[in-house]
C-alpha cells in the first residue's frame, strides 16, 4: 500500500475569482485514518477530486508512492489505485448485492467464477450474510448498503480509499459500523482512507484530522 501525497496543490475553476484549493501540502498514510473537515465552499470536493484523479490541479504534484500522477493515465489510477465510497452509496440498482460488488472485477478482466467467489469473501469480510447476495440494494438498510459499497470499492485492489461523507445517511449505529469498518482496513490491513465529513463523531474516530478553511488545509 502508497502514501498518496499532495505538494503544494492549487486548483482554480474556469471563470472563478479566487483559488479552490492554495498550495495544499499533506500525506496520507497507508494503515491511517484522515478525516479532512471544514465548512461548506472551503474546498473538500475539490480537494477529493483531485485525490480521486477526476481532474489535475493547476499546480503542485500529487504522488502516489513515488510515482507523478501527473504521468500517469487517470483512467488507469481511477480503476485500479483508488476508489471512492459515497454519501449515497452509488450503487446499482439493477444489479445484485453480489453482482455489485463483481462489476468491477468483471470491467477489469477477471473471469466471473473468481469474481464472484472474490465478490462473496469481500461481502462477508464487511459483515454482509451470504443469505444477501441476491438481494437487491433496495432490499437492505442504508448501513448495509454502504458496507457494500465498500466490498465493492475494495474488489479492484485499490490501496486508498476515498470517502465522502459515508455516513452522511445513516443512523448513529450504521454510522459506527461504517467508520469501525473503514477503521479496521486501515488499521489491519493497511488501506490508506481519507474521509472527508461534516460527522464529529468520524472526525473523533479518525487518526488524523485536516481542517480546510478557504482553499487551505489547517
Ligand atoms: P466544499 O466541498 O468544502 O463545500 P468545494 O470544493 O465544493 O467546497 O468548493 C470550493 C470552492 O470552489 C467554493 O468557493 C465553490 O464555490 C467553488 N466551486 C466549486 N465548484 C465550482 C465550479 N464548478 N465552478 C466554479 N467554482 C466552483
Amino acid at each position: 500500500m502508497r502514501e498518496l501525497k499532495l505538494e503544494n496543490i492549487c486548483y482554480q475553476y474556469k471563470n472563478a475569482g479566487r483559488m479552490a484549493l492554495e498550495n495544499i501540502n499533506c500525506a496520507f498514510r497507508p494503515g491511517t485514518v484522515s478525516a479532512v473537515v471544514g465548512p461548506s465552499g472551503s474546498g473538500k470536493t475539490t480537494l477529493l477530486s483531485i485525490m480521486a484523479g477526476l481532474d489535475r490541479p493547476s499546480g503542485g504534484r500529487v504522488l502516489l508512492g513515488e510515482a507523478d500522477l501527473a504521468g500517469m493515465d487517470l483512467d488507469a489510477y481511477r480503476r485500479k489505485d483508488v476508489s471512492v465510497i459515497f454519501q449515497a452509496f452509488q450503487l446499482f440498482p439493477l444489479l445484485k448485492v453480489l453482482g455489485n460488488v463483481c462489476y468491477p472485477m468483471e470491467l477489469g478482466g477477471v473471469p466471473v467464477k473468481a469474481a464472484r467467489e472474490r465478490a462473496g469473501a469481500l461481502l462477508e469480510s464487511v459483515g454482509i450474510e451470504a443469505e444477501k447476495f441476491r438481494r437487491f440494494p433496495a432490499n437492505l438498510s442504508g448501513g448495509e448498503q454502504q458496507r457494500v459499497a465498500i466490498a465493492r470499492s475494495l474488489a479492484t485492489g485499490a490501496g486508498v480509499l476515498l470517502a465522502d461523507e459515508p455516513t452522511g445517511n445513516l443512523d448513529g449505529e450504521n454510522s459506527r459500523n461504517v467508520v469501525e469498518l473503514l477503521t479496521r482496513l486501515a488499521h489491519e490491513e493497511g488501506y490508506c482512507v481519507v474521509i472527508v465529513t461534516h460527522d464529529p463523531a468520524v472526525a473523533e474516530a479518525s487518526d488524523l484530522v485536516y481542517r480546510m478553511v478557504d482553499g487551505a488545509l489547517q
